[in-house]
């Protein structure tokens, strides 16, 4: 299954994408993370992109698209992947529909995740994140067990620093301007499941697992098990 996680900043794409990658065994493809990565890591890809990205702006696409064409052709992805933050604009789209066509291949779900501008920004300032492990937690909604650190590696929780509310402005206006024309495009061709962000990310896997046709069968330690409904509705 090939799946887009698709919305703007802070409605928890990444999130969703995690619990969905464990459920269906595919991996999770989170630009975002990568270049966050390479940053950490002080690679000369991290070194163009870190400028961009401290200032709420999109990593142009010559440094995006071939980046995540190699990663979709890694043999992890031969089953199926989620890209979560990509594509952001009408050429990543043009170029991901393609690749994938030249595979006989194509996207099979879009998952538009919707919330308002007002409550995004409190969603984002409200955000605290793993440096280590990338887990995202809220300071309302998604508390840690132990303030200030992470539920799984312990390590101090931090705040991202395009997380202010000036560089949180400038990314939804870029979210309107360049990446929201991503969704036309997409209603046009492949199929686009509106799912509303709800406060409880419970609450939000339960309703997009229903608009997928999946519903969950209990958990186990290697992950949620699943299984399609043959009527496409839970
Ligand atoms: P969010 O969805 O919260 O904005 P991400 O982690 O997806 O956060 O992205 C962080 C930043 O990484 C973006 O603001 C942008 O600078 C860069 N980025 C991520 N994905 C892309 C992409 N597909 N195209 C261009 N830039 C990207
Ligand atoms: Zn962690």
């Amino acid at each position: 299954m090939i799946l887009i996680m698709f919305g703007a900043p802070g409605v928890g794409k990444g999130s969703q994408a995690k619990i969905l990658s464990e459920a269906l065994r595919i991996p999770h493809i989170s630009t975002g993370d990568i270049f966050r990565e390479n940053v950490a890591n002080r690679t000369e890809l991290g070194r163009l992109v870190k400028v961009h990205m401290d200032n709420g702006l999109l990593v142009p696409d010559e440094m995006t698209i071939g980046l995540i064409m190699d990663r979709i052709y890694n043999a992890d992805c031969k089953s199926g992947f989620i890209l979560d933050g990509f594509p952001r604009t009408l050429s990543q789209v043009e170029h991901l529909g393609r690749s994938l066509k030249a595979e006989k291949r194509s996207i099979d779900t879009v998952v538009n995740i919707t919330l308002d501008d007002a409550k995004i920004i409190g969603r984002l300032t409200g955000r605290r994140v793993c440096p280590s492990c990338n887990l995202v937690y809220h300071l309302a909604y998604n508390k840690p067990h132990n303030v200030g650190r992470c539920n799984k590696c312990s390590s101090n929780l931090v705040q991202r620093v395009d997380d202010t509310e000036s560089t949180i402005v400038r990314r939804l206006q870029v979210y309107h301007a360049q990446t929201k024309p991503v969704l036309s495009y997409c209603r046009d061709r492949y199929v686009v499941v509106d799912v509303v962000s709800e406060d409880d990310i419970d609450d939000t896997t339960r309703n997009i697992f229903r608009s997928l046709g999946l519903a969950a069968i209990g958990t186990s330690d290697e992950g949620s098990q699943y299984m399609r409904l043959s009527n496409g509705c839970a």
